[in-house]
């Protein structure tokens, strides 16, 4: 398989590729990486502006839909070619990459399981193409972490559920400078209390309801600048009854579910963060000289590579074997997905870090690509569920 720097290759075990299906799908997506996504992402990285063509083109490639059944239009894969595609896209672009997940993952992938049958029908085969764009929207300003406590509320009057309150940081939320709404978003708002708790539900808005607005691009981000990242507003949003998914107030339930494929597809991009700044350090090691010798032939310099190499490994063996594991139509896979999330961010950031540490000044600047990604990894920290949740979360299940 062609590789971004090096020749080594990272991912020719089993374990990452068990079958000839995954290992095709790996080379499909590397070959498309290296001649469409690498020569667009520096580019589209400095302008903070997503790159929706060239997103579309997923869609041909059958990934936009990857773990959704072929009847609906989809690929009909398994969790494991999911963390395939977002190590492979996030070696190159993993702002692009998050672009990606949030259609594939946190809406396609969640209609997919949870969605009727009518919604299916009508819009699968519109996201798995790439002519609509999805978003997932449960973050709001004043709530992140502690997301049940949402202040956006959809109440029933007549025929339609009446939306409104603000979302915040979602991906996809617009698509393009002049604030133009992604085509479906998943909602989720609170529908009442009940003993004492509150009551979610979830909505599929659609682009061109009355009072869904985009209320800004989220402007300067640190990385993942090639997705876009918006506010939602909705002020009196008028959603058809029909657009309710499942029953009312049993939204806690699909989040769930969803936000274990996010963890470990995320955790995926960190791997991809990981391996391409892995195989930036060892290349050039290599050709760089000083004091008359490669950068490798320095102990501390073998440090950085070393480590890198073992973390590497080791964190791409749990991702994996999480996701053989995982099913996409039931709960259960909790404690690891957030595991991976944990273990596998931190070192991608931290690797990211160390091969600008071995390019020097050149490691600091946009062309040596490692300064993006290790910008581009700090939000895998934050994004999906913050590292202390993540602490939390796994405690919480060993100790009961
Ligand atoms: C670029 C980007 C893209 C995003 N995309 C989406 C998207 O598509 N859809 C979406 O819904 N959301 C999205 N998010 C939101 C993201 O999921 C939240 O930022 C994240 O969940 C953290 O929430 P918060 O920012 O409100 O931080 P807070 O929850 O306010 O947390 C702030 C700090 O307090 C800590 N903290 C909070 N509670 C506890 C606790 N109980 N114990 C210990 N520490 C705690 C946190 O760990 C963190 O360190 C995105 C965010 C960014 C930056």
């Amino acid at each position: 398989m062609a590789q971004h720097d090096t020749t080594v290759n990272l991912t020719g075990f089993d374990l990452f590729n068990p079958t000839e299906e995954h290992k095709m799908l790996r080379e499909m997506i590397r070959s498309f990486v290296l001649a469409e996504v690498e020569p667009q992402a520096l580019e589209h990285d400095r302008a903070e502006r997503f790159n929706l063509a060239l997103f579309r083109k997923l869609g041909e490639l059958g990934l936009l839909g990857i773990t959704v059944p072929e009847a609906y239009g989809g690929s009909g894969l398994d969790p494991l070619a999911a963390v395939i595609a977002h190590e492979e896209l996030s070696a190159s672009d993993p702002g692009f990459c998050l672009a990606y997940l949030a259609h594939a993952m946190l809406f396609v992938n969640n209609l997919a399981v949870n969605g009727s049958e009518d919604q299916k029908r009508r819009v699968l085969p519109l996201v798995c193409s790439g002519e609509a764009v999805g978003a997932m929207a449960m973050s709001e300003p004043n709530y992140g972490t502690d997301v049940l406590g949402m202040e956006t509320t959809a109440e029933l009057k007549g025929n339609h559920y009446v939306l409104n309150g603000r979302k915040m940081w979602i991906t996809n939320g617009c698509i393009d400078d002049a604030g133009t709404p992604a085509d479906f978003v998943w909602v989720y708002a609170r529908t009442g209390t009940k003993n004492g708790k509150p009551q979610l539900s979830t909505f599929l808005v659609e682009k061109g309801f009355a009072g869904y607005e985009v209320g800004q691009k989220i402007r300067d981000k640190t990385g993942m600048r090639a997705s876009n990242t918006a506010e939602l507003v909705f002020n009196n949003c008028q959603v058809p009854k029909e657009n309710l998914i499942g029953a009312e107030g049993s939204s806690i339930h699909h989040m769930m579910r969803n936000l274990e494929i996010e963890r470990v597809t995320l955790a995926a991009m960190a791997l991809g963060i990981a391996r391409r700044s892995l195989e930036a350090m060892v290349k050039y090691s290599k050709e760089r000289h000083a004091f008359g010798q490669p950068l490798h032939s320095f102990g501390q310099v073998q440090r950085h590579i070393a480590e890198s190499y073992a973390e590497y490994r080791a964190s791409a063996c749990y991702v994996y074997d999480t996701a053989r594991r995982m099913r996409l139509d039931a709960a259960g896979n909790r404690l690891d997905s957030d595991g991976v999330k944990l273990i596998a961010t931190t070192l991608g950031k931290n690797i990211a870090d160390r091969a600008i540490q071995v390019l020097g000044g050149y490691g600091y600047v946009g062309e040596y690509v490692v300064e993006r990604l290790w910008r581009d990894a700090k939000l895998l920290e934050i994004g999906g569920g913050t590292l202390e949740a993540h602490q939390k979360n796994i405690t919480r299940d060993l100790v009961r």
